[in-house]
């Protein structure tokens, strides 16, 4: 018998993205995979069941929840969707297992093989599956699309019959996937862009973009090529220097991150009332606490004269392009272990071992 797949339709309020596309569904396929998806799965971004039919899928009818043994999902399903599914079946998401412990306990329950991507190494070899990577690059460059439609001001320098308008000046706060991103991004608009990060290689990266390296003479690289927390003095140091400079920026997209821990508090309250009127700030981080003490997850709030912004799910606003990016990482993964129509983990491969939830005993 094939191993059957089947693709969730995505029930998080405002998820527009899908875990498969039609071209991922037609690699499955080739596999020698049996593929369903749920009805109108991929609509809202651009992927009607029409074209996942053309491309080998079957619409999922009757409990096929229930008897599939692969399931792919973006969001993680709610502990009740966990429940239908096949004992012992594989799911593999932005699975979050930790993050709702009902969610957690009916992946135990259920005897789930689950592959939350998120903690996937950040290997060489697993950049081709990286949905934090993808969905991150998709993040950053709709933040500052969000700051130049917010911003009171145009981003590029104009030389206009009514005179000369300078170029906005934007700060990108912190320099990995997201922020590398707002800076490429910010830099095509016509901005003057700067960009901070604790991890020095940074400088080199924002600086290949066209950026300015702002030093404020903090580096706290961690571990895995991550940043670590700041300590008490180098917080300290980082933020009297950045209050100065932020009286001159005219945009600031934040999107500073430590993994597993609340986003770091980078901007104060007492920064922003030290900004100049009309300024904007857009809050990649607000997700998981923002970089800004003002944020406000989800919602856009004046603070004096200053426009904070708090978007949620950036990466939801560009659906289609984002699943496409998802679902070939999906496809990616899934490809270590679905071979020949049949599931077969290899437990010594790491991306396998590590990115399993329950970790194995011994792993
Ligand atoms: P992230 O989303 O966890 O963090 C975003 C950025 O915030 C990081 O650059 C971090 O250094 C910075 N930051 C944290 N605290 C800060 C502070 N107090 N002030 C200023 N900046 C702060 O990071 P990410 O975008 O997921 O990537 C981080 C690392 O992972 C990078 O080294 C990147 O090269 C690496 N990476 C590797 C792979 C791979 O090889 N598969 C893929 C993606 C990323």
């Amino acid at each position: 018998m094939a191993v059957e797949v089947l693709v969730l339709k995505e029930t998080a309020a405002g998820e527009r993205r899908v875990a498969a596309t039609p071209e991922t569904v037609k690699k499955l396929a080739a596999t020698g995979a049996s593929v369903r998806i749920e009805a109108g799965a991929g609509l809202s971004a651009g992927f009607t069941d029409r074209a996942y039919a053309d491309a080998g899928a079957k619409i999922a009818e009757g409990d096929a929840r229930g008897s599939a043994d692969l399931v792919l999902c973006v969001q993680p399903p709610d502990a009740a969707a966990i429940g239908q599914l096949k004992p012992g079946a594989t799911l593999v998401g932005v699975l979050q297992p930790q993050g709702d412990a009902a969610r957690g306990e009916a992946i135990k329950a259920q005897g789930l093989t689950a592959f939350p991507l998120e903690r996937l190494p950040r290997t060489t070899r697993a950049q081709a599956m990286d949905v934090l990577s993808s969905q991150a690059g998709m993040a950053g460059y709709k933040a500052v699309l969000i700051a130049a439609q917010l911003a009171p001001r145009f981003f590029p320098m104009l030389t206009t019959a009514a005179g000369t308008i300078r170029p906005s000046k934007v700060l990108i706060v912190g320099a990995g996937v997201a922020g590398l991103q707002a800076i490429a991004t910010a830099k095509r608009l016509g901005a003057a862009v700067e960009g901070f990060d604790v991890r020095p290689e940074t400088r080199e990266q924002i600086e290949s973009l066209g950026g300015k390296f702002l030093d404020l003479g903090v580096s706290a690289a961690g571990e895995g090529g991550y940043a670590r927390q700041l300590t008490d003095e180098e917080r300290a140091l980082q933020q009297q220097r950045l209050a100065d400079h932020l009286k001159g920026i005219d945009v600031v997209v934040c999107t500073a991150a430590v993994p597993g821990r609340p986003a770091p508090k980078i901007i104060s309250r007492t920064m922003v009332e030290g900004m100049k009127p009309g300024s904007v700030i857009v809050d990649l981080a607000a997700e998981t606490g923002g970089n800004c003490e003002v944020t406000v997850p989800g919602e856009n709030v004046e603070h004096g004269n200053v426009l904070v912004s708090g978007p949620l799910n950036l990466a939801s606003m560009g659906a289609v392009h984002a699943s496409e990016m998802y679902a070939r990482n999906v496809f990616n993964f899934v490809s270590l272990f679905l071979k020949d129509g049949a599931v077969n983990f290899d437990w010594g491969d790491e991306l396998l071992a590590k990115t399993v939830w329950p970790e194995r005993a011994g792993q």
